[in-house]
């Protein structure tokens, strides 16, 4: 039998390239899946970080932003067959916990994470239950439905905030996050879309692609600013970076609407509480979106959002690490693994 070759995560920022067999089915409802693309998550980022910033065990393959081709599947599958395009949504809920009685499956309490806690799509191949695949049409590009996972994360974001086409939407952070929701907000229809970091190549890759405005906050003063931009403030302010709610809510018009989507779980701000009561501001966490897929597959099927305009990158699965420190350095916007 044929073998691949597949960088295995052995801890500490470490990946170790070994030739293995190909993963083959095991239970019934296992699908095998030819991975054609993955792209690199902040997350990869941090469970290669010095010292880890994400947990992962050793041993596994990373990767979970896949797109590829089913190859064969066990006797029970009936949602996905061989030959069919899919993408993966990469948490697999337990089912059974009170946070999925309910209905909150983002909230599973025993959940497992492809490419984070299992193996993953930073290799050829990859066997996965069935449940964790979403088919999509083979007619929207790779590099779109690779894009598939951090989209669903916008998408199951922005509904938490009640939103009206024309609104205002500031988002702070222009990573590939901050951008998927700036993609979407204007497919949504929102008035104008300002994007804010502290990074120029960020900042210049936001104007590029078409946003509104993308402010510097070193440089600038960005609650003047966006209140120039915006008359009041904004409707909708996006923390696409995890500890910046105090800008976000100053950001924010009386009554406008704030989502926190970004995760820094070592940092804490204090929180400017007279703010959101004396303005009446609504403040949303969002965990990675609860049942977002559906939406996402017929986002993408439509063409509406592209969100492959933010691939800067392809690399052979041999050049994951460097597609990693292109990413970490800021030298590029998204990277995509081609196998
Ligand atoms: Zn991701
Ligand atoms: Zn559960």
């Amino acid at each position: 039998m044929n073998t691949e070759l597949v960088p295995i995560f052995r801890g500490n920022g470490v990946l170790e390239y070994v030739e293995r067999q190909p993963p083959q089915l095991v239970a019934d409802d296992d699908v095998i899946v030819r991975i054609e693309a993955c792209g690199i998550c902040g997350t990869d980022l941090n469970i290669l970080a010095v010292p880890p910033a994400h947990k992962a065990p050793p041993g596994i393959v990373i990767g979970h932003e896949g797109v590829g081709i089913v190859a064969a599947v066990g006797p029970a599958v009936t949602s996905v067959q061989p030959g069919d395009r899919v993408v993966i949504a990469n948490r697999l809920t337990c089912g059974k916990c009170d946070y999925c009685r309910r209905g909150l499956d983002n909230q599973c309490t025993n959940y497992q994470t492809i490419g984070t806690t299992i193996d993953g799509a930073f290799a050829p191949t990859l066997r996965t239950p069935a449940r964790a695949l979403w088919k999509i049409d083979p007619t929207v590009p790779r590099d779109d439905a690779a894009l598939f996972e951090p989209l669903s994360c916008a998408v199951g974001s922005v509904r938490r905030a009640p939103f009206q086409p024309g609104d205002n939407v500031a988002i702070i952070g222009a990573g590939p996050m901050g951008l998927l929701f700036a993609l979407l907000y204007r497919s949504m229809g929102a008035g104008k879309v300002i994007l804010l970091d502290v990074a120029p190549y960020r900042l210049e890759f936001a104007q590029e692609i078409g946003m509104d405005a993308a402010l510097n906050v070193t440089q600038v003063d960005a609650l003047a600013e966006v209140k120039r931009l915006t008359g009041l403030g904004a409707d909708v302010v996006v923390d696409a970076v995890g500890n910046q709610i105090n800008q976000a809510i100053q950001l924010a018009r009386r009554g406008g609407q704030v989502i926190l989507f970004g995760l820094r779980p070592h940092d804490n701000p204090p929180v400017n509480q007279y703010t959101i009561t004396r303005y009446d501001l609504t403040v949303h966490g969002a965990f990675v979106g609860l049942h977002p897929f559906a939406q996402t597959i017929q986002l993408l099927e439509s063409r509406r959002v592209q969100p492959s305009i933010l691939v800067t990158h392809r690399l052979p699965l041999t050049e994951l690490s460097r597609g990693v420190e292109l990413m970490r350095t800021q030298q590029a916007m998204k990277v995509l693994i081609e196998m």
